[in-house]
């Protein structure tokens, strides 16, 4: 009976410490969030360069902000800068812009 009330009292004087440790053991694991974040920044820049230069590569003169035409052919969205333009239409590729000229949409001519 004596050991229980010993072993109440330590588990009780256990918790009380921890209680009172609480706001320290918080403030240690966020310093720590801290720290594992400021790692993570540091060794993110590296590999956002790196993808930014291998976007630069694949579009070197697509910029944001940039207008957008549409391909008359495909119908997809580029930067204006990296259309091909013929005539008040303008062409993603010159793979389109030759299916454009091959067959026309809007022909002058429809009655033949
Ligand atoms: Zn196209």
């Amino acid at each position: 009976m004596k050991y229980l009330v010993f072993l109440f009292l330590l588990v009780l004087a256990a918790g009380l410490i921890y209680w009172r440790l609480r706001p320290y053991i918080n403030a240690a694991r966020r310093v720590f969030g801290v720290v594992r974040d400021a790692q993570q920044r540091v060794n993110a820049p590296p590999s956002q360069a790196a993808d930014a230069t291998r976007r630069e590569a694949h579009a070197p003169r697509a910029r944001a902000g940039e207008n957008l035409v549409r391909c008359g052919a495909c119908g997809t969205w580029l930067p204006a800068s990296r259309a091909l333009s013929l005539g008040s239409s303008v062409y993603c590729s010159h793979a389109c812009l030759e299916r454009s000229v091959d067959a026309p949409r809007h022909t002058r001519r429809s009655a033949s």
